[in-house]
Parts: structure tokens; C-alpha cells; sequence
């Protein structure tokens, strides 16, 4: 998938999602645009500012992009860390050495998951420019049916999906947003000034507010 898209639904999904907090939400984001830094880079050294000015023709020869996406130094880094072994690794020593205990913002933790989703996602969106999911262990690859953006294969309708469930999940966040922001000068230190309230008033309270999730829109 395209990086931002990565990037968007790992935030969404640990910032709101499972509600794991801010930080959680960003470390999520960057962890899930981490296996993609290598190709920009290599963008950035074989190809420069004509990216910025021809996109994607501005790759013109398979040469160019086997160095940038699949072998050599920026390649093979990048192949690497599309294999699911690496980041699921970290996750068992995570597990095993107990890092919970020093990430209690759950950054380092959502870093991890949002690489592995990112590994997962490509696999599950790469027809003809696959990369092997199990590198080290094996060299086994799979092409899926379903492209992220090759019109030959679904490329054109995967877009339209991913991209308005992303447009759906933006809009209900604001609403959401606007919603919980209205509700304070409604009801004034409701909350502080009468803990035992009638079940009417907590109903009227949280609908509101936009119930109890309101508070982590802000
Ligand atoms: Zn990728």
C-alpha cells in the first residue's frame, strides 16, 4: 500500500481504534512508514528532485527500480524489513525480556506493530513486485490478486476502497470531534460538580459528549 495509507490506518486504529493514546498513535504511524524509508532513500539518491517533478516516470528503466525497491544497498535493506521475521522477533523478545514494563506509553510496542502490519498489508496488496514475507527462513513469495494501484489487477478499485475508508474515518473523527468540543458549555462542571447523577443525566451527559471515547479525540 501507498506509505501514507500505512501510516494513517496504524495511527487510526491504535489512537482510536484501541484506544492506546497519543503517543501510541504516532510511534504506530512511524513504525508502519519505517519498512519504506530505505526506498525513499534510495529515490532519493538514484532518481533526486526529477521524482519530485515526473513521479513515477521518472523511473524509467527495471534496473533503476530493482536498486530502489528490491536489490543493493537500499533494496535489499528495504526487502528485509518487508519480511515479517525481523519485526516478529522483536515482538517475542518484547514479549519474552518483558519490555512492557519501560514502554508504558506503549510506543515501542506500536512501533513494532505498526512495521508488522506493514509487512502484512504489502503481502496482501503486491501482484508483480513481491517481496519474500518469510527472508531469512525462505525466499518463498506470493502474488496476490488484488494490486494496491495496477489497474490490471483491482489496482483502480482497492484505491476507491482504501481511500474512502480513510475520507469515512477523517470525517467521523471530526464529527466526533466537534461534537465532544460543543458539549462542555452545555453542561458546565456537570460531570465534577454532580458525581451521583440520575441514569437520565448520564445519558443526556454522554450522548453529549460523544460517550465515553470523546475524551481521547482531543
Ligand atoms: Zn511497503
Amino acid at each position: 500500500m501507498e506509505t501514507y495509507s500505512h501510516a494513517f490506518f496504524t495511527w487510526a486504529l491504535a489512537k482510536h481504534g484501541i484506544k492506546a493514546g497519543r503517543a501510541a498513535g504516532i510511534a504506530g504511524a512511524v513504525g508502519a512508514t519505517f519498512p519504506d524509508l530505505p526506498s525513499f532513500a534510495g529515490t532519493a539518491y538514484y532518481v533526486g528532485t526529477a521524482y519530485l517533478r515526473e513521479g513515477w516516470s521518472s523511473m524509467h528503466s527495471e534496473e533503476l527500480l530493482d536498486a530502489i525497491y528490491f536489490h543493493g544497498p537500499f533494496g535489499s535493506t528495504g526487502s528485509a524489513l518487508h519480511s515479517a521475521v525481523p519485526v516478529v522477533a522483536l515482538l517475542i523478545f518484547y514479549r519474552v525480556l518483558k519490555l512492557g514494563r519501560h514502554d508504558q506509553r506503549r510506543i515501542l510496542l506500536w512501533f513494532l506493530l505498526g512495521w508488522f502490519g506493514h509487512t502484512i498489508a504489502d503481502f496482501l496488496t503486491h501482484v508483480d513486485d513481491t517481496r519474500p514475507l518469510l527472508w531469512p527462513i525462505s525466499d518463498w513469495e506470493w502474488s496476490s490478486p488484488v494490486s494496491y494501484y495496477n489497474p490490471l489487477y483491482h489496482g483502480q478499485e482497492f484505491f476507491a476502497v482504501s481511500h474512502g475508508l480513510m475520507l469515512l474515518i477523517i470525517s467521523w473523527l471530526l464529527f466526533k470531534r466537534i461534537v465532544g468540543r460543543k458539549a462542555p458549555e452545555a453542561l458546565p462542571g456537570d460531570r465534577l460538580q454532580n458525581p451521583a447523577r440520575s441514569p437520565a443525566t448520564a445519558r443526556r451527559d454522554g450522548s453529549l459528549r460523544g460517550g465515553p471515547n470523546e475524551r481521547d479525540s482531543a
